[in-house]
């Protein structure tokens, strides 16, 4: 048979910086950084998109990062307009910014080999980065995540989108950034919900993959609820690094029909969309966790002391762990959140539960009656949370 065969591979390479105070004029490491992706060709330009949350806790960032570029312009040149878009979820829903971003980068005239620079939580990289894949095929991006779950979680991996008709994440391109540069800094100004969102993502890796960090979370739960930054810090540097190496080390493209990262998420992607996004993403996978634990719990996999411990931390951390539209019992309700997350995966159904702390074991069927079980015992627990 007559044909033609081609195959190739690309290798993507970045790395995740940790630092403080990025742009203060003495901190070189922004500088050194676009010293060492100069060329003698062309002289490359920046853009920042900024997240309006950041903004309005750090009034004076956008002078300063003009200030910043000011005296490190040997290499680069900022594009004077700094763009601010809504942050949160709003973004990832509202299809008019993913136009504004692609129209400024039409209006700065940024080529391929150019930037745009994402300031912001999870939301806003996730935004950004799928608008800049998408212009001229693929703009380089930079991500400077400012939340807890974008510096531990989504700013440091390969994903990036938007919703689609309330549909989490449906539009979206597998895109490396060029670099993250994680600035501590930032954290001081989060609220005490977007503070403790993100450790969800640390709780569910560390349950899948790692009991040892499991029992580093478990036993400093207190001084992360109370934001302790030197335990944050750690959190999420032990965090981003499991991600990155769960990345490199399996399907980075998420070509198969398994995706362990996503322990707790089949029913946190559709309870964001059943509370109209008004619960945290981070906040709706603790629930997820919790519910995928007693489930595995029910199939004899996690003994009682270990469910224990996991909703345990979990409440030490601060997190409620019911939520009433979980009590939705019908065709739109959280159950219809298992074909939803099959059907954006492709493939078989495939969800990942618990053999273990530390232990995940993937499965390919759930059980209508242990989901609907495990919630009743959430909401239980609440209710004598709140008698006691
Ligand atoms: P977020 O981006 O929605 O931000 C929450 C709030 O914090 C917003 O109001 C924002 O303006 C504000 N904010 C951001 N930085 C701040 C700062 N330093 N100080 C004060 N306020 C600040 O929340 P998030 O938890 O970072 O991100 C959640 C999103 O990430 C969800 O859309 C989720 O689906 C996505 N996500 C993506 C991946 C991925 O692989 N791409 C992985 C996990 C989660």
């Amino acid at each position: 048979m007559d044909h033609l065969h081609q195959a190739f591979s690309v290798r993507f390479t970045y790395t995740v910086f940790f630092t403080e105070q990025l742009f203060n004029t003495n901190n070189s490491l922004l500088a050194g950084f676009f010293s060492q992706q100069a060329t003698a060709e062309t002289r490359k330009k920046l853009l920042f998109v900024i997240d309006s949350g950041v903004v309005a806790t750090h009034p004076e960032l956008s002078a300063t990062i003009t200030e910043y570029f000011a005296q490190h312009s040997d290499f680069v040149d900022l594009v004077p307009e700094l763009l601010i878009i809504p942050g949160g979820e709003v973004a990832k829903n509202n299809p008019d910014l993913v136009e504004k971003i692609v129209d400024a980068v039409d209006r700065h005239s940024i080529d391929r080999h150019s930037y745009v620079v994402a300031i912001g939580g999870g939301s806003v990289l996730d935004l950004v980065g799928y608008a800049a894949a998408i212009s001229h095929r693929g703009i380089r991006h930079i991500r400077i995540p400012t939340t807890v779950l974008s510096q531990n979680d989504s700013g440091v991996g390969v994903k990036n989108g938007v919703n689609y008709r309330t549909k989490k994440n449906f539009l979206g391109t597998f895109v490396p950034p060029v670099a993250v540069f994680n600035d501590s800094q930032f954290l001081t100004t989060l609220n005490d919900r977007d503070w403790r969102a993100g450790i969800a993502e640390a709780v569910k890796v560390a349950l899948i993959k790692d009991a040892v960090f499991f029992e580093w979370i478990e036993s400093h739960a207190n001084e992360l609820a109370a934001r302790d930054m030197a335990a944050m810090q750690y959190l999420i540097h032990r965090c981003a690094e499991m991600h990155l190496q769960h990345i490199s080390g399996g399907d980075p493209f998420e070509m198969g029909s398994s995706r362990p990262l996503d322990f707790g998420h089949w029913s946190a992607h559709k309870l964001e969309q059943l509370t109209n996004f008004e619960i945290r993403h981070g906040e709706a996978v603790a629930i997820g966790i919790a519910m995928d634990s007693l489930y595995s719990q029910q199939l004899g996999w996690l003994t009682d002391a270990d469910t224990n411990r996991i909703l345990t931390t979990l409440r030490t951390l601060g997190f409620s762990l019911y939520q009433p539209m979980l009590d939705a019992d019908n065709s739109s309700g959280v159950l219809k959140g298992l074909s939803e997350f099959r059907e954006h995966l492709g493939g078989q159904l495939t969800i990942m539960l618990l053999q273990g702390i530390g232990r995940g074991i993937e499965v390919h069927e759930m059980d209508a009656d242990r989901v609907r079980q495990a919630i009743a015992t959430l909401k239980e627990q609440q209710q004598q949370g709140q008698l006691a």
